[in-house]
C-alpha cells in the first residue's frame, strides 16, 4: 500500500467536499468524540469548519476546553482511502456579538441539504432546544492517502 502526505490545496479540496466529520472534544482529562455534519470555508489564510449543535455535552466540553481535533475521511475500502485530521480552537458565533460571522455560517449552512436534521433531533423531550452555531478555526492539519497495493 503507498501512502502520501496530502499538501495544505489537497487537504482543502477534501475538506471543501466533505460534509460529515468526527469532533473530538476533551474535558476534564476525558475525551469525547461524535460525528457531526460540517461545511468549510477558506478565507486568506484563514481556514474554519461551520457546524451547529443543540447545547449537549459537546457543546458545553468546548465551551470548557475549545482545544479540539477533527477528522474527515473517505473510505473506499482497506487499500484506497483518504483521511485529515484537523487541530483548531472552538469559536462560538453568538448571533448578536457575532452578528456577520452567524449569519455567514448560517448561510453556508443552508447550503447543505438537510444539514440541520441531526443537530435539531432532541434525544427527549426534556431538552432545551438552543442552536449553537459555531466554527473551528483551524490551526493545523495533515492529510495522508493510500492509493492501492504496492507491486513489489
Ligand atoms: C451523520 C451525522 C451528522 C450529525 N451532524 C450533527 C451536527 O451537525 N450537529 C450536531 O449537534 N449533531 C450532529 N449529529 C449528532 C451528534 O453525533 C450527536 O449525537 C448529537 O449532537 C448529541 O451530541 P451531544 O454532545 O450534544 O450529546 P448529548 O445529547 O449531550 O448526550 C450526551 C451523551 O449521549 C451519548 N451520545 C451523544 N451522541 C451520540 C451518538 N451520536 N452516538 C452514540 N452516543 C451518543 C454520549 O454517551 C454522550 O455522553 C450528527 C450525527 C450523525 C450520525
Amino acid at each position: 500500500m503507498w501512502i502520501k502526505n496530502l499538501t495544505d490545496e489537497e487537504c482543502d479540496a477534501i475538506l471543501e467536499r466533505a460534509t460529515v466529520a468526527r469532533l473530538a472534544t476533551c474535558a476534564d482529562n476525558r475525551p469525547y468524540i461524535v460525528p457531526i455534519s460540517i461545511t468549510y470555508e477558506r478565507t486568506g489564510s484563514a481556514r474554519f469548519l461551520y457546524s451547529f449543535a443543540n447545547l449537549g455535552q459537546k457543546v458545553r466540553w468546548m465551551r470548557q476546553n475549545p482545544f479540539v481535533c477533527v477528522e474527515v475521511e473517505e473510505l473506499v475500502d482497506r487499500v484506497h482511502w483518504t483521511t485529515i485530521v484537523v487541530h483548531g480552537r472552538f469559536e462560538e458565533l453568538d448571533p448578536v456579538q457575532h452578528r456577520d460571522e452567524a449569519n455567514s455560517a448560517y448561510a453556508l449552512l443552508h447550503g447543505r441539504s438537510e444539514w440541520w436534521q441531526p443537530a435539531a433531533a432532541r434525544t427527549s423531550s426534556t431538552d432545551l432546544y438552543r442552536p449553537v452555531v459555531y466554527r473551528i478555526r483551524v490551526d493545523a492539519m495533515s492529510g495522508r492517502q493510500a492509493t492501492g497495493r504496492s507491486s513489489a
